[in-house]
């Protein structure tokens, strides 16, 4: 299959494509619905497709749509990876679950909240039992308060056009040049606000949660790859880590894939932040027998302006829609998609040849070729 024929147009053609060529390669395909009480069409569903030894110790999991728009990019590296399972098959021991559209609302609607209005990537945390993450969770990212404050009174006192186009800069200003840390990271305690990570689990947590519990209770050495875009430089996959700099965990990341894997919690890192509740973290819960090995590969598409507009775009969508005029928010919505979604070939080639190093780095790093490097 050509490059170009792995990437589909809409939510719909994605499924279809996916679930055709898992069914090609005699994968155990779980479909889980993701409809709502106000119908979306076409109905979403997270699938997931599981190839290789039911019983494989080694697994690799590979996540796509945790940001609904950035799901047909995802797809088209799952479908590579599908493709190249048909030409080669499977290392010894070792299965593959794909977890197509995990966002499965948030793919087919085009925005990158789930279906109840939470950051997926942030949901993933601890909300209700002993070892509960719930003071840590209410105590990060203070400094959102007061931008939460900021982004509702500005919206209070002018258009959604004027907002949209000085939003960015306005942030800037008011925050500093950490205005863009504070929006991205993430917080737990206003459901009104951006990057809200949920007070509870998420129906696509348990979506994800089942997919892996189904599939994969039999396996103890897991790599985690979630596909996400919209940060970074043009058509590079940054890859990240939330694990501990130190730990085990971060060290086979960074021999499974390179020194240049980010530690999102050293303090050193380029985005100095803690983040709670990422998808990693979800599947070691999930699967509490098993060594995780988790990496985001998170592939840059435009300007950081521009995803501080479409997070600015999808706050006033979700949180202000009285000030948008009729037909603005599936405009906005529009251009969410075309940021997170580039149509250049040339992007689209360099993501899927990436995706493909970064899952024979898994593959040989769950077969222990390179360890102790
Ligand atoms: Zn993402």
């Amino acid at each position: 299959m050509t490059q170009a024929a792995y990437y589909s147009e809409s939510y719909a053609q994605a499924r279809k494509g996916f679930l055709a060529a898992a069914h090609a390669c005699g994968a155990r395909i779980e479909s889980i619905s993701a409809q709502t009480e106000t119908p979306v069409d076409p109905a979403p569903f997270t699938d997931a497709a599981h190839l290789g030894d039911e019983d494989a110790l080694r697994s690799l999991v590979v996540v796509s749509g945790t940001h609904g728009p950035e799901g047909l990019t995802g797809s088209a590296c799952q479908r590579a990876l599908l493709d190249d399972i048909s030409d080669s098959g499977l290392p010894a021991d070792t299965s593959v679950l794909l977890v197509h559209a995990v966002n499965a609302w948030g793919v087919a609607t085009g925005l990158r909240c789930t279906e109840e209005g939470v950051d997926l990537n942030r949901n993933y945390a601890e909300f209700d039992s002993d070892n509960s993450d719930k003071d840590a969770l209410k105590a990060s990212n203070p400094e959102y308060d007061a931008m939460h404050d900021y982004l509702h009174r500005l919206a209070d006192s002018m258009s959604a056009q004027a907002y949209l186009a000085c939003g960015p800069s306005m942030l800037t200003e008011q925050f500093g040049e950490g205005a863009v840390n504070i929006l991205f990271q993430g917080q737990h305690r206003h459901a009104n606000g951006a990057g809200f990570g949920g007070f509870a689990p998420t129906a696509a947590r348990q979506r994800l949660e089942r997919a892996l519990t189904s599939a994969l209770s039999a396996s103890r050495d897991i790599a985690v790859v979630d596909l996400h875009t919209g940060l970074g430089p043009h058509a590079v996959g940054m890859k990240f880590s939330v694990a501990e700099t130190g730990g085990e965990e971060a060290q086979r990341v960074k021999s499974w894939y390179g020194d240049d894997v980010v530690l999102t919690n050293d303090a050193d890192a380029n985005l100095p932040y803690r983040i709670f509740g990422e998808t990693s973290s979800g599947v070691a819960r999930a699967l509490p027998n098993a060594r995780i090995t988790g990496l985001t590969l998170e592939y840059g598409t435009y300007e950081v302006d521009g995803l501080v507009r479409c997070i600015l775009a999808e706050f006033l969508i979700r949180h202000r829609i009285e000030m948008l005029e009729a037909g603005m928010a599936n405009k906005l919505t529009g251009k969410i998609s075309a940021f997170f979604y580039p149509e250049s070939a040339a992007w689209r080639q360099r993501v899927i040849a990436q995706a493909r190093a970064v899952f024979s780095q898994a593959f040989m790093g769950l077969a222990g070729s390179i360890q102790g490097a």
